[in-house]
Parts: C-alpha cells; sequence; structure tokens
C-alpha cells in the first residue's frame, strides 16, 4: 500500500478501516442518532467549545460542501462579504460567492503571498457595509499558514462576522474560536481528523446562524439552519453516508485518545521536519520559511532539471504518492503533507528515496 502525501485523503489507522465494517444502519433510527450525537460533541470537544454556543453541523459531501454551505448560510440576503485570496481555496470562496450572486468583494493576493492587513484595513474603512469576511486558514495551495489573529482582530474592531475555511488545519492547528470571533468554520473527516472521505462540517457559532436564518434560503442541500434544526431534534434532512461517519467516530476517538489537536500538531511538525532538514540536505529548498508554514503541508521547489511527472512516478514505484504544486506551481513546485496513519520512519525512508533518485538521476548520462 502507498504511503499518501497528499494533503488528504489520507491513510487510514487500522481501527478506522475496521470501524468501516460496523453493521448496517438506518439513518432514522435511534443508533444513528447516537452515533451523530456523539460525533457532533467530539467535534466541539476538539477545541473545548460549548454545546449551548456552539454547534457542528454533519454534511455528506467534501471539503467544498462544508465552504459553500458555510457561506451561503452564514452571509443573509442583505450582507456583503469580503473575501480573501491567496490560494487556489480563498479563491474557491469567491467563485461560490459569485456562483450563488452573493454581494462580496474579493481582495485579492498572488498565490502564496502573505496577506496584506494594510489593504484589508483600507477596504474594511471605505466600505461600510461589509458584514463579513471570509478567509482561508491554512492555503493548502501553497501551505502558507494565514495569520488569523491579526485577521479577526480587524474585523472585531469593525463588528464584522468571521468565516472560516479551516477544511486542511481543523484538528491539527491552533483555533482561537472565541477570541477570534469566528462565526462559522468548515472543515471535513478526511484531513487532519483522519477519518474517510465524504463526510464534512461546519462549526457555527449558534446566535450567528439564528441571524443569518431568513426566509430566504439560497440553497435547498446545504442550507445549515435546516440541517441544525433537524440534527438538534435526533434527526437528518436527508440521508447521511452512514460508514463514513462510523470511521468518522473511531477517528475522533483515536485524536483525542493521541492527545488532541496539540499532540497532532507536534506530531505532523515531527514528520515535517524530517522532510525539510532531509530534503534541504539534497539542495531542495522549501517554498517558505517554516514559521509562515502550517504543520500540514509544506511545497519544495522541484530538483533542477527534473519535471514533476518524473519525480511523481518514481517516487510511486518506490511507494510514495506527492502532490502536483496547482495551477502555474505545477511546473515549479511539489507538495508534502504530513497527515494520516504514517510514522516518522516512513518519512525518513522518503528522504532517502529522495537522495537514491537524485543521485541515479546525476549519474545518469544526458
Ligand atoms: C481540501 C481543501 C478543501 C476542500 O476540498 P475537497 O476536495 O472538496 O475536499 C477546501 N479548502 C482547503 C483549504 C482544502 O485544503
Amino acid at each position: 500500500m502507498s504511503i499518501l502525501l497528499n494533503p488528504g485523503p489520507v491513510n487510514l489507522s487500522e481501527r478506522v478501516r475496521q470501524a468501516l465494517l460496523q453493521p448496517d444502519l438506518c439513518h432514522r433510527e435511534p443508533e444513528f442518532a447516537l452515533l451523530q450525537n456523539s460525533i457532533r460533541r467530539r467535534l466541539l470537544e476538539i477545541y473545548a467549545l460549548p454545546e449551548d454556543e456552539w454547534a457542528a453541523i454533519l454534511l455528506t459531501g467534501s471539503g467544498t460542501a462544508a465552504m459553500e454551505s458555510m457561506l451561503t448560510s452564514l452571509v443573509p440576503e442583505d450582507g456583503k462579504v469580503l473575501i480573501i485570496e491567496n490560494g487556489v481555496y480563498g479563491e474557491r470562496l469567491s467563485e461560490i460567492a459569485r456562483i450563488h450572486r452573493m454581494e462580496h468583494v474579493s481582495l485579492h493576493h498572488d498565490w502564496g503571498e502573505k496577506i496584506q492587513t494594510d489593504r484589508l484595513m483600507e477596504i474594511l474603512q471605505s466600505i461600510n457595509n461589509i458584514t463579513h469576511v471570509a478567509v482561508v486558514h491554512h492555503e493548502t495551495t501553497t501551505g502558507r499558514l494565514n495569520d488569523l489573529a491579526v485577521i479577526a482582530r480587524l474585523c472585531r474592531s469593525y463588528e464584522i462576522q468571521l468565516l472560516v475555511d479551516g477544511v486542511s488545519s481543523f484538528g491539527a492547528e491552533a483555533f482561537n474560536f472565541t477570541n477570534w470571533n469566528i462565526s462559522a468554520c468548515a472543515a471535513t473527516a478526511n484531513k487532519c481528523l483522519h477519518g474517510v472521505p465524504g463526510t464534512s462540517f461546519v462549526i457555527v457559532r449558534r446566535d450567528a446562524l439564528g441571524k443569518s436564518n431568513t426566509t430566504c434560503h439560497r440553497t435547498l442541500y446545504l442550507d445549515l439552519p435546516t440541517y441544525l434544526k433537524n440534527q438538534d431534534a435526533n434527526g437528518t434532512p436527508y440521508t447521511q453516508s452512514v460508514q463514513t461517519l462510523y470511521a468518522l467516530a473511531e477517528a475522533l476517538l483515536e485524536h483525542e485518545e493521541e492527545g488532541g489537536w496539540q499532540t497532532r500538531h507536534q506530531t505532523y511538525w515531527r514528520r515535517m521536519d524530517i522532510v525539510r532538514d532531509g530534503l534541504q540536505t539534497l539542495g531542495i529548498q522549501p517554498l517558505m520559511a517554516r514559521e509562515e508554514c502550517s504543520c500540514v503541508l509544506n511545497a519544495f521547489h522541484l530538483p533542477d532539471g527534473m519535471s514533476y511527472e518524473t519525480l511523481h512516478d518514481k517516487l510511486k514505484e518506490a511507494g510514495f504518492v506527492i502532490y502536483a504544486g496547482q495551477g502555474g506551481l505545477a511546473r515549479s513546485l511539489f507538495r508534502i503533507s504530513c497527515m494520516g496513519a504514517i510514522t516518522e520512519q516512513d518519512m525518513q525512508r522518503f528522504v532517502n528515496v529522495m537522495k537514491s533518485l537524485l543521485s541515479n538521476k546525476i549519474v545518469l548520462p544526458r
């Protein structure tokens, strides 16, 4: 079996894989309600969020479903959202707003660029009817971890609600839901939580969702108020992916037993440092300084004279799946993620394979 160094889906632990095999279950039976309730509670417990103020809403769909439901359900008809872009996922938020004809402005940066808070402040000062800011926490395009604390401080001073795409950071990076004045955060089962793909979720501040709950719904299937009402009443509006929830429940148990997000954060960094340090000795440079990166994924410059395709295929033969840069970055970068049931030995072996690939390359006649 390959070691997956792509940013989700991840290698499953044996216990999560086995959890998929639990008995067939109807989503209208009380056993399902128990399963759903325990997952909703555990998701809040990761960041110690009280159940009376916060809710985890479970959706069947990938992370993008959670992003789309968050934007369309939290920003009311008369609202206006400022979307910060510095990679693919920020631009995806803008596309969602465009498709749903939401009032929005986009603060664009080149991919990987640090968010310019002075430009953000200028916009917040000059456009006075912005109700929400939407931003990606970890921009998986480049591995940059955006500084939510600074953005949150600005939003708070203008009484603007903050919507976060935490799809590739929830469960492994710090989230200060209360201090950062977050109204909602979209995330998924199959990245830092090590579940299987198919379930995503939105953590919402209950009163923020209440405020947006106008009579006008932008979407049927992704409408969070509908899900919240049903899930609070032990139900679900539509069929959930039952087996995926079995796996997520087990993955959350494992996450907690291992020591929660803090332990996962440290574990990922230990893995990533093996890769960063190892590749550095081979002359392969990371795209960004360590303190600008998430623990989840880092991007690296391709070795001189080697295309991504060649590197990918040779590594795959050796049992490792890496990830290309997106869009124009595909020619210059590759990405390595540290999520999933893998080990430090796997990372060391990856570095060793890279070393032998590069030394073979050098002796090969051109
Ligand atoms: C993976 C990811 C998503 C969602 O992608 P899906 O393919 O829909 O799961 C959204 N935002 C970020 C930051 C991501 O890394």
